[in-house]
């Protein structure tokens, strides 16, 4: 049987400004069980037709039928397969891998072949202990010399039962005592049936060879059988192949590969880790402090009720100058009771007048907010008191002196947090009043301290206190909260009406409605969220392209290693795979010490700026996936790269 067959190959390689024509028209016909060695010249072109014959480069012109297949029309991948299937390669510089040990190297290829069985492989630690190195199975190739790493190379190439072995000056490194055991174990797997192409230029080898074959300046001079020698018994060897898309073995090779060649450069890894590191922290910690402040705003805009309109008088901007449209608009206490009568769907009304008020206790002088409230004000504003009783209605109608405390005033009044003020008479303004109960905290917003007031009833205010004949504002609760826009449109009309008011002063009022400015307070914490996040999406992406630069030097430093997996059947996917798993192990890696910094700088921020921060499962998994995906994107390019390289190119490259 014909193992292979060419027919007129030519083959001129193709510089920038130069095509160099090296193969003149080959033809060649090599049988199973032949030992053929290829002879000539320096630059007669050896080299370059065993490539061809090993499918590791392509012919310019010409036939090639490979075990009886016409291999012209074959995909890159599909070529991959093939050497992997039918061919085994020995070179002269052994291209072993030096990360992995010596029996990983032997069964490189079988991670790559299209079948896990039995039949197809031979088993690595028997081809290893045939080639005399069962004891070294565990070393990595810089541990054993020359002519054992070539031996290793010959049990690399024997590990899925080849058709054919090229070997390229298999013994061109090594002394006379290798050369001899090399050959000697060629010449026994010939006698085994496997064909072998070999090229040398060491005549005395010729003699193992069944026919010799010489080229000059790419055609072949002469071709001569070596009667003494004869060809193998041929052992027929047909399966099929059909490589498995993807196998385990694989992805564990592209595992250990990604580990070992981090390993192998731990500064550069170090590094490249920590700039996605950096760039997770800051995205943890951005999306903790905005997850913070979006909590402290939901919780004041909560606390505020959603079924809430204000009613104030009109103020308007125009041309910059504010105008006080509302002039003529005076907000009665009577109001209350009209528009509460005469407005459908209002639930509940409470006014409000403030002013700011001297308080005197315990000779401890403190200026702060006053504010004189209905009695319902303590449900529809959430005032009921933490300590002590809100005031009554009767109390409120009858002007009572009674005032409740915000904390910030107990602190600053009867120096102690913790004082219970219930009971104690204060000055306020010089007036009298008894202390009944201590508002609610609700902490600070933006800055302003929400406890830095005091209340007191609406009535007591505007008789005692400021005297104003007029509201600040009203709280309008309404039944239904989507009747909101209607009802403020009623409240407008009603108040025009009764306070005698053209219907074209409709901007006299205003009328806020609470769940706009929850709307518009939660747009910004949304804004402020996002901004933060940009920021750290902006140095995540600057640790991508970091990893990036080092992937791309990796896959030039490799350049050698990706030539000799495609040789013996990585595909394009696979080589793609190992590469892009190798940058998203950097970025998992970063990205897990990313987040447990992240967690512990939002953590100091909370503890030392006194700043909300929210860590939620959702920012971690999104700021992981976030990392694992930087890396995929980022890894691809230099990936692709690496995955492009032509077999040949690569394994020449130093
Ligand atoms: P041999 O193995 O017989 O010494 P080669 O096949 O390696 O010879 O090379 C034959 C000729 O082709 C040489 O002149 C060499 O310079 C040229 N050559 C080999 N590879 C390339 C290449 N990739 N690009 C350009 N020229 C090449
Ligand atoms: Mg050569």
């Amino acid at each position: 049987m014909n193992v292979i067959e060419l027919k007129g190959i030519k083959k001129t390689y193709h510089l920038e400004k130069l095509d160099v024509p090296v193969l003149y028209g080959i033809d060649l016909t090599i049988e199973q069980g032949e030992f053929v060695a290829i002879m000539g010249h320096s630059g007669s072109g050896k080299s370059t037709l065993l490539n061809i014959l090993g499918l590791l480069d392509k012919s310019s012109e010409g036939s090639y039928k490979l075990a009886g297949i016409a291999i012209s029309k074959y995909s890159d991948d599909e070529l991959a397969a093939l050497r992997n299937h039918y061919l085994g390669f020995v070179f002269q510089q052994f291209n072993l891998l030096p990360k992995l040990t010596i029996l990983e190297n032997v069964a490189l290829p079988s991670i790559y072949s299209s079948s896990k069985d039995e039949d197809h492989h031979e088993d690595p630690k028997k081809l290893l202990n045939m080639v005399g190195l069962s004891e070294r199975i565990s070393h990595r190739p810089s541990e054993i010399s020359g002519g054992q790493q070539q031996r290793v190379a010959i049990a690399r190439a024997l590990i899925n039962r080849p058709l054919v072995i090229f070997a390229d000056e298999p013994t061109g490194n090594l002394d006379t005592k290798s050369t001899k055991e090399i050959i000697k174990i060629l010449k026994d797997l010939n006698a085994s049936g496997i064909t072998i192409v070999m090229v040398t230029h060491e005549p005395e080898l010729t003699s193992y060879a069944t026919r010799i074959i010489k080229v000059q300046d790419g055609l072949i001079l002469s071709d001569e059988r070596n009667e003494s020698e004869s060809a193998g018994v041929a052992k027929h060897h047909s399966r099929q192949f059909k490589r498995k898309p993807f196998s385990l073995a694989r992805i564990k090779d592209y595992c250990v590969q990604a580990v070992g060649s981090l390993m192998g450069n731990k500064m550069r890894s170090i590094l490249s880790i920590l700039g996605v590191m950096i760039g997770v922290a800051s995205l943890i910690a951005m999306l903790a402090v905005g997850n913070g402040a979006k909590r402290s705003i939901e919780s004041e805009v909560s606390q505020l009720g959603s079924n809430l309109l204000m009613v104030m008088r009109g103020t308007s901007q125009k041309q910059g100058i504010s105008s006080d449209v509302g002039a003529r608009m005076r907000i009665q206490v009577e109001d209350i009771n009209d528009l509460q009568s005469n407005v459908p769907g209002v639930k509940a009304i409470a006014g409000y007048v403030s002013g700011v008020g001297q308080v005197v206790a315990k000779g401890n002088n403190y200026s702060t907010h006053v504010q004189g409230a209905s009695q319902i004000a303590v449900e529809i504003r959430g005032l009921a008191p933490s300590v002590g009783r809100f005031f009554t209605k009767e109390e409120d109608s009858s002007r009572a002196r009674v005032v409740l405390l915000g904390e910030t005033v107990v602190k600053e009044i009867f120096n102690s947090e913790n004082f219970n003020p219930v009971g104690e008479y204060i000055k306020i303004n010089r007036i009298d009043f008894k202390v009944i109960g201590v508002l609610p905290s609700k902490g600070s917003n933006w800055g302003r301290d929400e406890d830095d007031k005091v209340v007191i009833p609406l009535n007591t205010a505007m008789h005692r206190f400021t005297g104003a004949k007029e509201l600040k504002y009203l709280d309008v609760q309404v039944e239904d909260y989507a009747d909101m826009n209607k009802i403020g449109e009623d409240i407008k009309t009603r108040l025009l009406f009764t306070h005698r008011l053209p219907s074209f002063e409709r901007d006299a009022i205003r009328v806020v409605n609470m769940a706009e400015i929850q709307e518009a307070m939660e747009a910004m914490a949304k804004a402020f969220s996002l901004l933060l996040g940009s920021i750290a999406f902006i140095s995540l992406l600057v640790g991508g392209i970091g990893i990036m630069n080092i992937m791309f030097v990796s896959v030039s430093e490799r350049t050698k290693e990706i030539g000799l997996r495609k040789a013996i059947g990585a595909n394009n996917i696979d080589i793609l795979f190992q590469f892009i798993i190798e940058s998203i192990f950097v970025c998992c890696v970063g990205g897990v010490i990313g987040i447990i910094f992240g967690s512990g700088i939002s953590i100091i921020i909370t503890k030392l700026a006194e700043w909300d921060t929210v860590i939620t499962s959702s920012s971690i998994l999104l700021a992981f996936c976030f990392s694992v995906f930087i890396g995929l994107v980022f890894g691809v390019w230099p990936a692709r790269k690496a995955s492009k390289l032509n077999p040949i190119d690569a394994l020449r490259h130093d």
